[in-house]
This record gives structure tokens, sequence and C-alpha cells, in this order.
């Protein structure tokens, strides 16, 4: 982030300033925490796999001087990348066998997925796309025509998910032409929207936006990506308003991540911040095995238990459902 930013004034750039403020430098991260890189297992090797990207939004709810802060450790790029562990790969969920087209992914009875950008505004060092060919695989302007006549042709299909990288960060007017797109079609019922960025650059959570989600005519779906409490803030909660305010279903997926939610307070916790906040938890993955990603690992028993505890605390509803993600299986598996 440019020193001449004070925190207070980022805050009233616009999402699309604030995204290029974003801190790109583990050093400048450092300096704004004001943790000693010296003291942390900081890689650049693993930066340069990698980059790093974190909006000045997230880090702000990052906890100062704590090395050990879950948020920290989300986007941080650290040595234990670089480890090989068995069983994780590059393309850990088969989203390349399963692309029709560039940019189309067709696993699931009833959806199709479309991975409009591959970029983000932040860059989780779990991500299980990390190593994603998007340069051969994202859905340009000049595939869209024929991911549209795939869609039209199989009336099987009622939903489209917009994924990524994070389809929020295409432009307003982008993002409107392809939704009046896909409501065009008849057999289309709702159209799904999987974003991060009203967690980690809660600007872009503008009227124009929700104006766009709000005047179409299919039912819009927001499904969001918190995975601590910690990441609600205040910024985070009035976007979730405007969009709630406007009536838009708004859902959350986590990820169970070894050293930042996997203990049963933290993943309470985030439930009730979120329902709070008019969120309901939908899904808590198992981490995907992505090379790069087996420190982030949670094993299936540990995830089991934890969830059984969890369930002893909350009402059902509250409970994410815990899934993992199979290679050729035609839904996600629950565990
Ligand atoms: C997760 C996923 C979906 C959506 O699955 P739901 O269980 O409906 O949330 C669709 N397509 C792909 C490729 C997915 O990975």
């Amino acid at each position: 982030m440019p020193e001449h930013h004070p925190v207070a004034s980022h805050f009233t750039l616009n999402w699309q300033q604030q995204l290029s403020d974003a801190f790109t430098s583990i050093e400048d991260l450092c300096r704004y925490l004001g943790l000693n890189t010296d003291d942390l297992p900081i890689s650049k090797a693993a930066s340069k796999q990698f980059a790093m990207r974190v909006p000045l939004s997230f880090a702000a709810s990052m906890e100062k001087g704590n090395p050990d802060d879950p948020l920290l450790r989300q986007v941080l790029p650290i040595e234990d990348e670089l480890i090989d562990y068995a069983d994780f790969n590059l393309d850990p969920v088969g989203d390349i066998k399963a692309a029709v087209q560039p940019g189309l992914l067709h696993k699931y009875y009833g959806r199709v997925l479309l991975i409009n950008t591959g970029s983000c505004a932040i860059n989780c060092r779990y991500c299980f796309r990390r190593n994603f060919p998007y340069t051969e695989l994202q859905l340009g302007k000049q595939q869209e025509s024929g991911a549209i006549e795939y869609i039209k042709s199989d009336l099987t299909i009622s939903e489209v998910i917009l994924s990524g990288g994070d389809p929020l960060l295409l432009s307003d007017s982008r993002l409107a032409q392809l939704i009046q797109r896909l409501e065009a079609i008849n057999h289309i019922k709702r159209i799904r929207i999987h974003s991060r960025l009203p967690i980690v650059l809660p600007a872009r959570v503008t009227e124009g936006l929700v104006n766009t989600l709000v005047r179409c005519r299919k039912q819009i779906v927001l499904v969001v990506h918190a995975n601590h409490a910690n990441e609600i803030n205040e910024r985070v909660k009035a976007g979730f308003n405007r969009l709630k305010n406007k009536g838009i279903t708004l859902l959350n997926q986590s990820v169970l991540l070894k050293g930042v939610n996997d203990d049963v307070s933290t993943l309470c916790e985030l439930s009730e911040q979120l329902f709070a906040n008019g969120v309901i938890p939908y899904y808590l993955h198992l981490l995907d095995k992505a090379t790069g990603t087996g420190h982030f690992e949670v094993s299936e028993t540990k995830a089991i238990s934890l969830m059984e505890e969890t369930q002893n605390h909350l009402p059902g509803y509250l409970v994410p459902k815990l899934v993992k993600e199979v290679t050729g299986m035609r839904s996600k598996q629950t565990l």
C-alpha cells in the first residue's frame, strides 16, 4: 500500500482504487501490522509462485503484532507452501476435465459454472485454483457467446454459477450484460454468484451493483466466503445490509483450515456473526488438495468430530454442511 494513503481516507476511495492499493509486498503488510519479517516463516519463493495480494479492508481486521492471526495466516506466503505433500496436485477437483468449453464447467446436474475472470482481490494461500491455467480456461468476452449457446441448448440447466477468480471483479457494465444474456434464457431459474469481495473488498457492494442484481428477472443468490468471524467487520456488515435491504439471498461458504478456524468456538462464532448479519452458513469445505496448501489440511476424522461438537452448540440452521469435492462425483460429498 502506498504510504501516502492514511487508513481512514483509503476507505473513501472507490473499490477499484482500493483494489489497486492492496498490499502486494510482504514487507509493507508486516510493517502495517507491526511485525518483524525476521520473526516470520515468510517465503519469497512462495510469493513468486502465487503473488501476495491483500486489500487493506481485510488487513485492517487483523490483530496488530500477532504473527498467528487467523486472517494473516490465510494470506501470508510462507515456507510451508513449498513442501511437497502426497496427494496434492495442480488440479485437485478435476476442473480441467469438467471444462466443456473454455471457462464453462459442467460437472453437476442442473448447474454450470462460468469462470469469468482469473483475477481475485485477494490471494488466499489455500486457494484450490491457485494453479489454475486461467489464461487458457477463463471465459473471455469472445468465448461468452459459445457459453451462452451451450446453456441455451441444454434444457436441464436451471442454474448458472458465476465463479472465478472472483466474478465481482468484472465491471458493472460487463456483469450487467452477462446477467442480461443469462436472464434471457427461459429455462434458467437462478443466477448464483460466488464471491469473496463482499468480505475482502466490501466497497465493491455499490448501489449500482445492488441495483443490477435486484433488476434481474431471475432469482439471484450471492454466496460469500468468510472463514473467521473477525472477517465480518463494520464495512462488511454495511455491505451485507445494502444487499439484504434489497432482498438478495446471502449464503456463506468456508474452508476448514488448520490454524485458522479448526476449533469449535471459532466455527460457532463465525456462524453467529454471519447470521446476525443476515447470512446463512451454507458449506464448510474440506480443503481441496491443491499443490502448496498441504499445511492447511485438517483430517476428515477431526473435521467430523469438530462438526459434531459444533452441532451440539448451535441450532441446526447455523450448522453449515461439511462437504468435500471428489473428482468425478456428481455432487459434493456430505460427510
Ligand atoms: C460446487 C460446485 C457447484 C455447485 O454445487 P452446489 O452443491 O450446488 O453448491 C457447481 N459446479 C461445480 C464445478 C462446483 O465445484
